[in-house]
This record gives C-alpha cells, structure tokens and sequence, in this order.
C-alpha cells in the first residue's frame, strides 16, 4: 500500500534528488508546499522555470547572469587587468561580498577531477585562455577551492599561463584545506586575497 499520495510522493522524489535534501527533508518541504496558498507555489514554480530558462552565461567572465555582461565585467570602474578564477558563481559571490575586491572575475563551474572524468576542457578553462590573449591582463588570481581538485586546477592554469608573462597569484591557506569558498567568512576571505602568494 502506497503511504502517500502518487502526487505526493512524486513531488517528494522530486525534491530529495536536490543537493543537501535527503528523504527526510524532501518529505518536510513537501508538506509545507502543499499547504502553503496555490499563488505562492505557482509562484514559486514559475520563479525556477523562468531562472533555468532565462540565465545565461556572461560573454566576459561567464558566470551566470541575466544580461549579455554580467554587472562586474560592465562596470569600468572594476580593474579589468586583473582577472580572480574561481570554481563557480557562488563563489564570486563570496568574493563580491567581502566588497575588497576591485578586479574581475573568471568563473571556471567546477574544477579539474580526473577522478570523474572532468579534464580541462570540461570546464571554462579555454575561455579564460583565449580571454587571456584578448585582453592585456596583469595578474590572474587564482582562488579556486582547496581541495584536491582546486589545487590541481590551480596548478595546471598556472603552467599554463605563466608562459605568457602574466603574474600568477593563489590566495593564501586561510581558507581551510578542503573548505568550500562559499562557506568562508568574509573577513577570512579577503585576508586570505591580501595575503595571496606568487605562484
Ligand atoms: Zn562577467
């Protein structure tokens, strides 16, 4: 006998493939949908339709935005010439929040992890190189995760470019080894920017 509703159970299945949602907090959430008013879910609905149809990635650093430039790459008040690479969009986010910093970014949406399968060319890798030649770039900060994964990552852009006579910098270790840039705090994390190593 089935427990629940078919819809039910369905909107639970649904939800429990969200990250950090396990079966217990698919159930909660579900609950709490189906009670709140039809014009809020509907609204709610709409909201994740209309982000995954109408986001996009930015023609300069692509991270995800609404326009053809996100608001950093069109502000000329931001330092152009020097370029943070991060793992994602939440991480720049991390990074904007601490309001220290005046460059831009380059949002790479994940790291090299030979482990599954993603290589290089996985990842927006290509676009920071071919951004690289395009453009008269002094330093590229690389702020990518301290995990495995960031560090190879760090590693393999840095061979890359430092060839080119760019000035390579990695933040510094106050970002716990492992530790999820988007879950730093702010004062940490411009620390860990003022500090940054020459690689
Ligand atoms: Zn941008």
């Amino acid at each position: 006998m089935e427990l629940y509703s078919g819809y039910i159970s369905r909107l639970i299945g649904e939800l429990a493939v969200l990250p950090g949602i396990g079966n217990k907090s698919a159930q909660r959430l579900a609950f709490h949908i189906i009670n709140m008013p039809p014009a809020k879910v509907e609204s709610l609905a709409k909201a994740m339709t209309e982000a995954r149809s109408n986001i996009k990635y930015c023609s300069e650093c692509f991270t995800l935005t609404d326009n053809d430039t996100c608001p950093v790459c069109a502000d000329q008040g931001r330092d152009h010439t020097q370029i943070m690479v991060v793992e994602n969009t939440r991480d720049m986010s991390a990074y904007e929040k601490t309001g220290k910093y005046k460059g831009v970014y380059h949002v790479l949406h994940g790291a090299i992890n030979p482990g599954l399968g993603i290589g290089p060319n996985d990842i927006k890798l290509p676009q920071l190189l071919k951004r690289l030649e395009a453009t008269d770039a002094k330093e590229v900060i690389i702020a990518t995760n301290s995990s495995i994964e960031g560090e190879t990552t760090a590693m393999y852009i840095s061979k890359l470019i430092k060839p080119a006579g760019i000035k390579v910098t990695r933040i510094a270790s106050g970002v716990p080894v492992g530790g999820e840039l988007e879950n730093i705090d702010e004062v940490t994390l411009s620390r860990a920017l003022d500090a940054r190593v020459e690689l």
